[in-house]
């Protein structure tokens, strides 16, 4: 019953199996071999099984996603029966080499003479070769590759990291929390957890060493404690704090059914951050006053291509209908950082953070940003459409989203497509440069939205990913608060409604700071809003805004938290 520790980023506890989703050790001897026929008929059983399995994740896709997506595996078949490929590693083995070693050397082979082509089609064809030959070998040495679509009964998923797209995929009711090596509280992984409800302990860092597969954990996503073959103490301990998490939703419940005000009536907005339109209804279930943040890149994840208009119309219409005249603030894609695109084969960057994603790929790639901006803007006559564009560093760049917006709607116009006259379009501030600028920023768009996930990252220039660094993750930095103040004083100077879809949104020792600093809307997972809502009623803005100037004169992150659990007392 060994104890690990990891930093907590999605509350519940769980108790299941472990499920380990490592990289399966694919070594292999090199041996030299008597009988070829014998090695020759274990290479074609593995051939056969990796042929069954192929057909089997068709299917699955097939019914997943439609037909023409399950039939982009029949490019695995098609590698399988590849004569050049298999012929010349039965070839290798005539001449003595065991079927690991030859399957290796040939697959490599082709693997290098299709990525050296300059053509993005072959490319991907390497990409084929490498995926099926992986899955032969697996077969020729009796591993098993993960597959998490097989999940079917309760199970907690121990990796080293999981990427946003693994993470979609996960089915709740087996799943019931995960646990990763790596990562920080803000990677949207850990955001997607909270979006999910299911409790999530990243960064603890030896875990897939320390813990075995099928092993009995019990993980604390409130506190990051994890035991491994727990005994029967620790068994009552988690009973009991179960229980207290029972009891403390059934407390909130009513919450949802009440208005976001504090206890001196001063009314703010609290609203959800979802992925994906079935994200909404847990948003309405807790009684959302909007959708502050609708991180749509996740429409295009979890699939083999981009979706096309039609499909995005479709998520957006849903989402703003199901809002029924609460405002939905749209965020164009932002993809990039640690969300990725397979199937755009964006290049590898040494600084993904930092690099090509988000508004600098839609400027790019234009002819994807236009589909998207189509899509919301017919959709735009189904609800309250805001649109706000991401990781925006300069003016130029808002400008530039802007008039491709403007170019969309009035090529709709002539077309005879209405779109709402009404459409707000913001942006996040979430780089230290359009903090900085504010007030320019402010005077050109209808709203600001506070990206506080990015925005520390940025300031304090801490990979919000890396667990060793996630000590400099301070959200109550002087330096962010004196920040946010600005954007949120920038804004109101010029009449503009300020939010924050950050992390920070949630956080209960932010929440009295941001009513003080006069924030208008909050939006958060919606797994926070009752706790949020319940803090407000407690808080009175006209007693905690005389606390600012003396909070923003703080030295430390430290005495800044200490100083606001003082007041809270
Ligand atoms: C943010 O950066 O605060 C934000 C809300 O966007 P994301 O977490 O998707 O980067
Ligand atoms: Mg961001």
């Amino acid at each position: 019953m060994l104890a690990l520790k990891g930093i907590p980023v999605s509350d519940g506890a769980a108790i299941a199996k472990a499920y380990c989703l490592v990289e399966p050790d694919l070594s292999y001897s090199k041996i030299m071999i008597q009988n070829d026929d014998a090695e020759i008929l274990r290479l074609n059983a593995a051939i056969e099984h990796t042929q069954n399995e192929i057909e089997h994740i068709q299917a699955a896709a097939t019914k997943k996603y439609g037909e023409d997506k399950g039939a982009i595996f029949g490019a695995h078949l098609l590698v399988l029966q590849d004569p050049e490929l298999f012929v010349g590693v039965a070839q290798k083995i005539q001449s003595g080499m065991n079927a690991e070693h030859a399957l290796d050397e040939t697959a490599q082979f082709f693997i290098q003479m299709f990525e050296g082509m300059d053509n993005d089609y072959m490319k991907e064809r390497a990409e084929d070769i490498r995926d099926v030959s992986k899955r032969v070998m697996a077969h020729l040495l009796g591993v098993e590759l993960p597959d998490y679509s097989r999940i079917k009964e309760a199970v907690i998923i121990v990796a080293k990291d999981l990427t946003p797209s693994m993470t979609t995929q996960l089915d709740p009711t087996f799943v019931k929390g995960f646990i990763t090596d790596i990562g920080g509280k803000t990677s949207h992984t850990a955001i997607l957890a909270r979006t999910m409800g299911i409790p999530a302990i990243v960064g603890a860092k030896s875990a897939t060493m320390d813990i075995k597969h099928g092993e009995d954990l019990i993980m604390d996503g409130a506190t990051g404690e994890i035991f491994i073959q727990p005994n029967h103490e620790q068994i009552v301990q988690y009973k009991k704090v179960e229980e207290e998490n029972k009891q403390f939703q059934q407390q909130l419940a009513k919450y949802s059914e009440l208005q976001s005000v504090s206890k001196d009536g001063y009314f703010v907005e609290l609203a959800g951050n979802i992925g994906k339109p079935e994200d909404v209804a847990s948003v309405l279930a807790v009684g959302g006053e909007g959708v502050g943040l609708f991180r749509t890149e996740f429409l295009y994840m979890d699939r083999l291509d981009l979706p096309s208009e039609e499909e995005q119309f479709t998520a957006y219409k849903e989402v703003l209908q199901a809002l029924n005249g609460k405002p939905v603030v749209v965020r164009t894609l932002d993809i990039g950082g640690d969300k990725n695109l397979p199937y755009l084969n964006l290049p590898q960057e040494m600084n993904p953070f930092l690099g090509y994603r988000a508004i600098r790929l839609c400027l790019d790639r234009q002819e994807l940003f236009r589909v998207q901006l189509r899509a919301l803007l017919r959709a735009s006559v189904y609800g309250n459409l805001k649109i706000m564009f991401p990781m925006i560093a300069t003016l130029e760049e808002f400008r530039i989203a802007k008039e491709i917006l403007f170019e969309e709607k009035e090529k709709l116009l002539v077309e005879g497509i209405s779109v709402s006259e009404e459409i707000e379009i913001g942006l996040m501030i979430e780089i230290p440069s359009a903090a900085m600028i504010a007030d320019l920023f402010a005077k050109e768009a209808d709203f600001l939205s506070i990206g506080t996930n990015d925005l520390i990252q940025y300031t304090l220039a801490v990979d919000r990913m890396n667990e060793n660094v996630s000590y400099l993750y301070q959200p109550y930095h002087p330096a962010i608060l004196r920040l946010i103040k600005m954007i949120i004083d920038a804004g109101h100077a010029q009449g503009k409604w300020v939010g924050m879809c950050g992390e920070m949104a949630g956080d209960s020792i932010a929440v009295p700071i941001l009513l003080a600093l006069g924030l208008d809307e909050f939006s958060m997972s919606a797994s926070s809003i009752l706790n949020v809502r319940s803090q407000l009623a407690t808080l009175s803005k006209e007693q905690l805004v005389p606390h600012i100037q003396n909070l923003l004169q703080l030295s430390t992150a430290q005495q800044v938290e200490l100083a606001v659990k003082d007041i809270l007392k």
